[in-house]
């Protein structure tokens, strides 16, 4: 899923997204559209759906990563207590109070498919006594989150078969054993699937294996597993490798944004990839640790583009890759048009579909 986190994939519009890219789903964020357009124009919309204008899954977050990571930056910004979380709108100051219950009406309201818990996502870099704290906390919302959930299902008679799934987020830095303990809590409560909470990577920027792989393990099989703002190509087929089967990332729009853009080095080697992870076994994770051989990275900006008449990616059918050259992508940057970081957006979104849906594949 690409982050749509104010309610639009940045340049992209839904054509091209449904058709062009054939993306399953999108991510929006409760926090930025509770602060802006504001809930009272969503539920004047109808709806975000048809806010948006989008027809197929949306999934949205709780907003609590991004709430704490204000506070957590910055202590004036906002205050967490046991009942709620306080905060200032970094735009214009205005406070606002955010609930576990509230988090959840909230998300109704905004008519998603796929929710999620309000949570305490503290940096991995935390104190283990820090995390630990964090843990119940997230433990006691998520308790508070799954009743209010039922309640609305009641109050707004939802049927099963339209109800939105719920998830909770397992939360522990990088303490195995608080993870572990966050996990078998969660079960207990019950959600249709459980995300990985605050980041994969560590305060050194490793991938923290054993937490990723293990937490996977924890998961009840018939449950989803989303792996919360993972990653790069390789995190994503490892996190796959795992059991991980939901992403959300900006990587691929924001890195095209920027003239970066991920190129496939062989026609179909994105699906042997993908078949290779299938087979490694939970335990041999080592095989494909910082495996980055299916792909390889390109600034468009660099000058020895400026005359390189070649297709942008071989293997991509993509609206860029059918008709433009390297020479003009890099004419497009040098220019600062738009176009060109559409386009390259456009280009790692469908280089990101292509990977994912060779991992659905190869599991078929
Ligand atoms: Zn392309």
């Amino acid at each position: 899923m690409p982050d749509a986190t104010r309610g639009f994939v940045r340049s992209i519009d839904n054509g091209i997204l449904e058709k062009e890219i054939d993306l399953e789903a999108i991510l929006i964020n409760t926090y930025h559209l509770f602060l802006n357009p504001g809930m009272e124009i969503i539920k004047k919309a109808g709806g975000a759906h048809k806010f948006m204008n989008w027809s197929r899954p949306l999934l949205s977050d709780s907003g609590g990563y991004q709430i704490f990571s204000l506070i957590h930056k910055n202590s004036r910004l906002g205050k967490i207590t046991e009942d709620e979380v306080i905060f200032k709108s970094p735009t214009d100051g205005t406070k606002h109070i955010l609930t576990p219950e509230k988090a959840i009406q909230i998300q109704f309201d905004l008519g998603v498919d796929m929710m999620v818990c309000l949570d305490d996502p503290s940096p991995n870099d935390y104190p283990k006594e820090k995390i630990a704290q964090a843990v119940s906390r997230t433990i006691r919302w998520a308790n508070r989150c799954k009743k209010e959930y039922e309640k609305q299902i009641k109050v707004r008679k939802i049927s099963e078969k339209n109800r939105p799934l719920i998830f909770g987020v397992i939360q522990g830095g990088q303490y195995l054993d608080l993870r572990k303990h966050c996990t078998q809590e969660l079960v207990k409560i019950g959600f249709d699937g459980y995300g990985f909470g605050a980041r994969h990577i560590d305060s050194k920027g490793n991938f923290m294996e054993e937490v990723v792989r293990e937490t996977a393990s924890f998961i009840p099989k018939n449950a989803l597993r989303f792996a919360l703002g993972v990653g790069t190509p390789e995190d994503i087929v490892k996190c796959f490798s795992y059991g991980w089967d939901m992403f959300d990332c900006v990587i691929p729009t924001r890195e095209g944004r920027h003239g970066r853009l991920f190129l496939r080095k062989e026609k179909n080697v994105i699906a042997s990839e993908a078949k290779q992870s299938r087979n490694i076994s939970t335990n041999s994770f080592a095989n494909i640790q910082d495996d980055k051989s299916f792909y390889e990275t390109i600034n468009i900006n660099n000058g020895k583009y400026k005359d390189d008449f070649s297709r942008v990616d071989e293997h991509c059918d993509c609206v860029l890759c059918k008709n433009h050259t390297k020479a003009y992508l890099h004419h497009l940057f040098a220019s600062k048009e738009m176009l060109g970081m559409r386009l390259s957006a456009i280009h790692n979104l469908k280089f990101y579909a292509d990977l994912l849906g060779a991992l659905r594949n190869s599991v078929n």
